[in-house]
């Protein structure tokens, strides 16, 4: 069973679980048509009955297809939904193909996906593909909202933002190391990795502001490890807290934060390599879905599209995203 509650296997085999989907491709995707994709939605969204509608308010598992247009009527109290209604696709423009083909494309990227390569894929407007790539972050968000880590964490914070460029002329040129010169827009990404478990990351300003979350997220009796920075001094007041200075070895006496590492280096290489750059108010979507994408890095991607279907589909209306277009109009 997940953390948020889903359980991958429950209801019996789904298309994207099965040996054949263990590994999707596109070609798949689009010679299974429409109504293919639409059923498969339909088994996302109601794993417990295997695919049958049932309605939203009231519970009731009687309900007529009005199936022009892909909607239910509750026999017991009348709502009209759809396989989308309430989830973070309400009221979606795009075709379930495109849906779908939108989810293998994304979990692809293994360095992200940026949304104009999406909108040339899907041959969709920039826009389209930008929500819907800033929806499915929110889905996989919501699997690490709470979590809590044990065992031995790594723990380490990197920075992200507030470049400042350099002036042309050397005179010119100030330290951009010092607090004065910089532009205040600088984050640190903190992330908190169980050995052989999930990942959790944080926002904050500098790495010693992270102690309160780790308080709330490492529970006790867990074993940290961190590097030499000063943030992390604090620590070692509330669990056994090992360090390794890096300056002189990357490992010692197996204590280490290569994992914690890793995270960044995935989590540059979005940022360097997709995005170009990640607009400070974003940095905390890309960074957990670097999280997802690290912690599910050894499945096949047809399992880690299921995982974002269901996800998708489990999550509530998208508060920050839905509406977007009335909003941006
Ligand atoms: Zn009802």
């Amino acid at each position: 069973m997940e953390p948020n509650g889903y359980d991958i296997k429950r209801g019996g085999q789904h298309f994207l679980l099965s040996a054949k989907a263990r590994t999707i491709s596109l070609k798949t995707v689009f010679s299974m048509g429409d109504e293919a994709a639409y059923n498969l939605f339909c088994q996302l969204r109601w794993p417990e009955t295997d695919g049958e509608a049932y309605c939203p308010r009231c519970g009731c598992t009687d309900s007529y297809k009005i199936r022009t247009r892909r909607q239910f009527e509750c026999k017991a109290c009348k709502h009209h939904f759809s396989v989308t209604s309430g989830t973070i696709f309400a009221n979606r423009k795009m075709s379930f193909t495109d849906l779908l083909a939108a989810i293998v494309i994304f979990v692809n990227g293994a360095k992200g996906i940026a949304a104009l390569q999406l909108s040339r894929d899907l041959d969709c407007q920039y826009k389209t593909a930008f929500v819907l790539t800033h929806k499915l972050r929110e889905a996989m968000a919501q699997e690490q909202k709470g979590r809590t880590l044990g065992g031995i964490v790594e723990i380490d914070g990197g920075y992200f933002g507030g470049y400042i460029k350099p002036e042309n002329r050397k005179a010119d040129r100030i330290d951009r190391r010092l607090k004065v010169n910089q532009n205040g827009k600088r984050q640190c990404v903190v992330i908190m990795r169980e050995r052989g478990g999930k990942s959790l990351p944080f926002i904050v300003r500098e790495e010693a502001d992270s102690v309160p979350l780790v308080r709330r997220h490492v529970v006790h009796g867990a074993t940290i490890y961190a590097d030499e920075g000063h943030g992390w001094d604090d620590l070692h007041a509330g669990w056994e807290t090992k360090r390794v200075s890096h300056a002189a070895n990357f490992m010692d006496d197996g204590v280490c934060t290569n994992q914690a590492e890793s995270y960044f280096s995935r989590l540059r290489r979005m940022e360097v390599g997709t995005h170009h750059h990640i607009a400070g108010k974003y940095l905390n979507a890309y960074a957990g879905e670097a999280a997802w994408r690290e912690d599910y890095r050894r499945l096949d991607n047809g399992n880690q599209s299921a995982k974002v279907g269901f996800a998708a589909m489990a999550s509530g209306i998208s508060r920050q995203w839905s509406g977007y277009w009335q909003r941006a109009a």
